[in-house]
């Protein structure tokens, strides 16, 4: 591929003097070339003439447009590549506790539409608008040529990519068959199985709240609540938790967990639920010191925020129940439309429900390093939690 072959890019107006958000919806364009295909690279202008940004449009999706860069450069390999490059350079950190991070966080990394989340040699790929699309094969070359991967795997969000009028190309797509692999955070092993996981295999975003909790979990009753393969609970027990109870409700995931416990060397105080969240508290009587509530997005859209809110409401309230004075709960919103206040809020609300005073003693948050988080892109916060105390 020749370094230097340069997409071509078609002109656009926007209508404003200057940019005043990452991405746009057609009604902002004041004039686009009718020739414009979707995931056509786009330089962009202000309704005064002055260029603004670099970006690709589709105009057949809501989001329109999105902003590739704020520099009137080419887009070439090289700059793809640049990217790649200085996105792993934020992360150099993370390298001494981990070999498994996000390497590009879409917008959050100024490639919207792009995730590429690294598990050891193995990187997993989501391409989920047609600019990226059209990347393809400049961001498969840098990857090979920067990383050496032993194999890179597409796992690409197939509703966006509908919404694109994309088709679905999951699957290997360079490098050898691969089903699983073990991965290393702080002391904690875990396998990251390829076929059975969710999301691109590990909520990475978490990394820095499973240190923080862990870090209270000594000599501690743990329940840790949609526990996925163990991220938090096997933290807490390698922190000498007294006793960890997980609660899970897919089966897959549960067997994924019992063999992260073995290689972990995880024998004994423990126990797995396999049940639903919500049914599990109508049955349980145990009390806890440290309670870890970190539900699926309960709000993919606005219209589901009511109902995210009280199963929100319930989960706490139920907590609370089986919580020892001094303890904590940590609660958690990977949705954006539930936000910190949101939280806040309802968590005032149990308290009053239940004549009962909890403290908030921490805000918890995606792991900045390697999930960027820019004020002008709001979206790029999209985990949020709260760690209250019982006292
Ligand atoms: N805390 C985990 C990530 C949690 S993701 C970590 O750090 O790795 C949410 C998990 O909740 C998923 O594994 C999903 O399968 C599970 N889940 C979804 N609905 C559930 C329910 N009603 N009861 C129990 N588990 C549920």
């Amino acid at each position: 591929m020749e370094e230097n072959l340069a997409f071509p890019t078609k002109n656009i107006i926007l209508k404003y003097n200057s940019l005043n958000s990452f991405w746009y919806r057609l009604k902002d364009i004041k004039e686009y070339p009718k020739s414009l295909k979707p995931g056509d690279f786009v330089k962009i202008f202000g309704k005064n003439g002055k260029f603004l940004a670099l970006g690709y449009m589709n105009p057949d999706s809501q989001i329109s447009l999105r902003i590739l860069s704020t520099q009137e450069i080419k887009i070439t390999k090289n700059f793809i590549k640049n990217k790649v490059i200085e996105a792993d350079r934020k992360i150099e950190k993370l390298k001494k506790i981990t070999d498994s991070y996000r390497l590009i966080h879409s917008e959050g990394d100024f490639f919207p539409g792009l995730i590429i989340d690294r598990f050891k040699n193995v990187f997993v790929i989501q391409f989920n608008t047609a600019g990226v699309e059209n990347l393809r094969p400049f961001i498969i070359s840098s990857i090979i040529e920067l990383f050496n991967p032993y194999a890179i795997i597409e796992q690409s969000d197939e509703k966006m990519r509908e919404l694109e009028g994309l088709p679905d190309t999951n699957g290997i797509i360079y490098g050898q068959e691969i089903e699983e692999i073990k991965i290393k955070e702080f002391n904690a092993k875990y396998l990251i199985n390829f076929r059975k996981s969710q999301k691109t295999g590990f909520y990475l975003d978490q990394r820095e709240n499973r240190k923080i909790l862990s870090e209270l979990a000594k000599d501690k009753n743990v329940l840790d609540l949609f526990c996925y393969t163990g991220g938090f609970g096997i933290n807490c027990l390698l922190n000498n938790a007294k006793f960890v109870k997980f609660v899970e409700i897919s089966k897959e995931v549960v067997s994924i967990l019992e063999k992260n416990l073995k290689i972990n060397n995880i024998n004994e105080n423990f126990e797995i639920t396999n049940a639903n969240v919500f049914k599990f508290f109508e049955n349980e009587d145990k009390k806890y010191d440290l309670i870890i509530v970190d539900p699926p997005s309960f709000a993919k859209t606005k219209n589901e925020k009511k109902g995210a809110i009280k199963g929100y409401k319930y989960l706490l309230s139920k907590s609370l129940k089986i919580l020892n004075k001094n303890g904590f709960i940590a609660i958690f919103s990977c949705s954006y439309h539930i936000e910190l206040n949101d939280l806040i809020n309802l968590t005032n609300e149990v308290c009053f429900a239940n004549n009962t005073i909890l403290e908030i003693k921490k805000f918890l948050f995606q792991d900045f390093t390697d999930h960027p988080y820019l004020p002008q892109i709001p979206q790029t916060l999209y985990l949020k939690g709260i760690l209250l105390k019982f006292s």
